[in-house]
């Protein structure tokens, strides 16, 4: 159990089945780059224990940067997206892989995706440790999904509530 504020959370994913679906997605992301050298765009915050795995587990040459955009408002999208922050990479001819921590709406991965487009990427594929597929009102061609889960507020190993909750390495998710 996670109590955050006012809120009681119960453990949803382990540490271990983690780790081993990263596993499982680094071995995807060296078989499909094999040869190439991309560059991981990791979505701060809640990605950043993520991506940390996700590279550890990566034996292709890679680099990584960090952006940041919009962030929810507690426990509901603001639904305003803002541009991409701190890119400091160029990303013109390379191999992007976004790296993000959840896809709900999938407005935010949407619109990453069109930003980076513009600066003329040789490639952009879309990581997510986690995806809603009942909350998507937004197409999105997701390459790498680590699970899909129900439309339920999740918190834990980088995913926040109220800024609060990152530092597990399991995931929770809001006790009905
Ligand atoms: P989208 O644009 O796909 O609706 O929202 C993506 C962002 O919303 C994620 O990067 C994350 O910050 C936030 N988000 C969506 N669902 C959850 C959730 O269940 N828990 C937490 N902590 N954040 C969420």
């Amino acid at each position: 159990m996670l109590e955050i504020k006012d809120k009681t959370f119960v453990p949803f994913i382990g540490h271990e089945t983690l780790q081993s679906r990263i596993a499982e997605l680094a071995g995807q992301i060296n078989q499909d780059y094999k040869g190439k050298q991309p560059l991981l765009v990791v979505v701060l915050n809640g990605a950043f224990l993520f991506a940390a795995d996700l590279m550890k587990n990566l034996t292709i040459p890679c680099e990584i940067t960090f952006i940041r955009v919009a962030s929810y408002a507690k426990m509901a999208s603001t639904g305003k997206v803002k541009e991409i922050l701190g890119l400091q990479e160029s990303v013109a001819g390379r191999d992007l892989i976004v790296i993000e921590d959840i896809v709900d709406t999938g407005l935010t991965l949407a619109q990453i995706k069109e930003q980076l487009q513009v600066l003329n990427p040789a490639s952009v594929a879309l990581a997510t440790l986690l995806f809603k597929p009942e909350a998507l009102i937004k197409e999105l061609p997701l390459d790498y999904v680590g699970f899909k889960i129900e439309n339920r507020f999740v918190v834990g190993y980088g995913l926040d509530y109220d800024g609060l909750g990152r530092n597990t390495k399991e995931i929770f998710v809001l006790k009905e």
